[in-house]
């Protein structure tokens, strides 16, 4: 099994993600996430507002809705030019995007193995849906292809409602869709994924400071997130490579088992977006500075990373076999903040289930807490290593008498013998934050 494969199967079988509507045979580019992908999901996006949003006094958060006037992707180019090249293959039928096709991949049509590839197509990657109850061009809209253009027409409107002025930021976590050609690697690159977005609104001559800025705080973040540094790095793109919006790109890449990729870009879109919504629709987009009483119509640094990508840069990143003690074991090497379950409660015998129960209803009002009662104490803790929980309590008979319990550090796998009433500010002081 390639570390793919294995982190593929360990996902589906502990309920981290897989495939969506399974039983019917899945359908190509959407995913589930189960009980604990959902708590690393909601870890992970809460980890990203904390530093984007809370933390800064220049941004502020927006939930818009996910299907938008269509008019809104007309104005912002996604209708004219969010292509990507198509070619079929003519012997095996397979499609592929032009730009990334797998030299592993062989035809299984040909003696050669050799595809017989079409001409380069546009192919638009905007999702369409028909609202109301007659299907015809009337009723077209999108499923959105950015959680950004959104931010763009509620600008004006947040900046007033939020007394806000340039320099500052609106973020937004949401749903995207894009009807890839190719979905593949797993939660890489699906047709249904999230994004954490941030529009940041400056001066068009402070513009390249701001994007040097948030370059940092972007990096950083990652770093703090758990991932190893020599495994991330920036690619700046060539001119043929930026989107139609931006003017300046840098990517960070991680190393996936599959190779260097991108998993968020920084990108500055210059006035684009705003001029085209205010060319578009004829209402006004400018900001005049009350001070200067200069008019201008700000410039935009943004930066946007995928949930999804975040998660399987995490999750390939932490997911390592070590040896303890001459036992193989594997352990996901999670962030505290990240990992889904942050403590488990293990009583030693089922006898003991009651006050181990107590201990972790008590500690579930802080974190998510499992309770673990089934099989021997060693699977329990091969169990929690594997999903990545930081700590796991032993309740055992001497915890009757000394009210004691053991905690045993997921990494090392030391233990240390803690009173049960200095539990909750000791697993505090380890756990929270990031
Ligand atoms: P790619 O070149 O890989 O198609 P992109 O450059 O079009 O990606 P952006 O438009 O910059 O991506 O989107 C910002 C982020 O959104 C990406 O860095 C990625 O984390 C996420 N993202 C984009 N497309 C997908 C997808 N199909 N599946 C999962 N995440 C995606």
């Amino acid at each position: 099994m390639d570390a793919m494969e294995r982190l593929t199967a360990l996902c589906a079988n502990r309920g981290f993600v897989y495939p969506s509507s399974e039983i019917y045979g899945g359908i190509n580019g959407f995913w589930d996430y189960g009980p604990l992908g959902v708590e690393m999901r909601n870890n992970v996006k809460a980890a990203w507002w904390q530093r984007m949003v809370r933390e800064r006094d220049d941004v502020v958060g927006l939930d818009t809705s996910i299907i938008a006037n269509p008019e809104t992707w007309v104005a912002s180019g996604h209708v004219d030019s969010f292509h990507d090249p198509m070619v079929d293959c003519r012997l095996c039928k397979k499609r592929f995007r032009a730009d990334q096709i797998d030299t592993a991949d062989r035809c299984t049509a040909a003696k050669d193995h050799q595809h017989d590839l079409t001409e380069p197509r546009q192919f638009n990657l905007m999702m369409r849906t028909s609202i109301g109850a007659t299907e015809d061009s009337s009723s077209l809209a999108y499923l959105r292809g950015e959680t950004c253009q959104s931010i763009f027409l509620d600008f004006r409107r947040v900046m007033q409602s939020a007394r806000k002025r340039p320099p500052f930021g609106i973020a937004q976590i949401g749903k995207a869709f894009r009807n890839e050609i190719n979905p593949r690697n797993f939660i890489f690159r699906s047709r249904e994924f999230e994004q954490m977005e941030l529009e940041f609104f400056c001066l068009e001559s402070e513009a390249m400071d701001w994007y040097e800025h948030f370059r940092e705080v972007r990096f950083q973040w990652q770093v703090d997130m758990g991932l190893d540094r020599e495994k991330l790095r920036w690619h700046e793109h060539g001119p043929e490579e930026r989107a139609h919006y931006a003017r300046v790109a840098h990517d960070i890449e991680f190393e996936f088992p599959f190779g260097w990729n991108e998993f968020e870009g920084i990108h500055y879109r210059g006035d684009h977006d705003l001029s085209a919504h205010t060319a578009h629709s004829g209402k006004d987009m400018a900001y005049t500075d009350p001070d200067t009483k200069e008019r201008f119509v700000p410039h935009v640094v943004e930066t946007s990373v995928g949930v999804d990508r975040t998660m399987l840069a995490l999750l390939c990143n932490a997911l390592v076999e070590d040896e303890i003690a001459g036992e193989k074991r594997t352990v996901m090497r999670l962030a505290p903040a990240i990992a889904p379950i942050k403590s488990a409660v293990l009583p030693l015998s089922k006898k003991l289930a009651e006050p181990a129960g107590r201990i972790a209803r008590d500690l579930s009002r802080r974190f998510n807490v499992d309770l673990d009662t089934a099989g021997s104490i060693g699977r329990r803790y091969r169990r929690q290593d594997e999903i990545g929980t930081p700590y796991c309590i032993t309740y055992d008979f001497e915890s009757e008498e000394d009210q004691k319990v053991t905690v045993r550090d997921r990494d090392t796998t030391a233990q240390e013998r803690i009173s049960t009433d200095q539990l909750a500010g000791y697993l505090s002081e380890r756990l929270l934050g990031y």
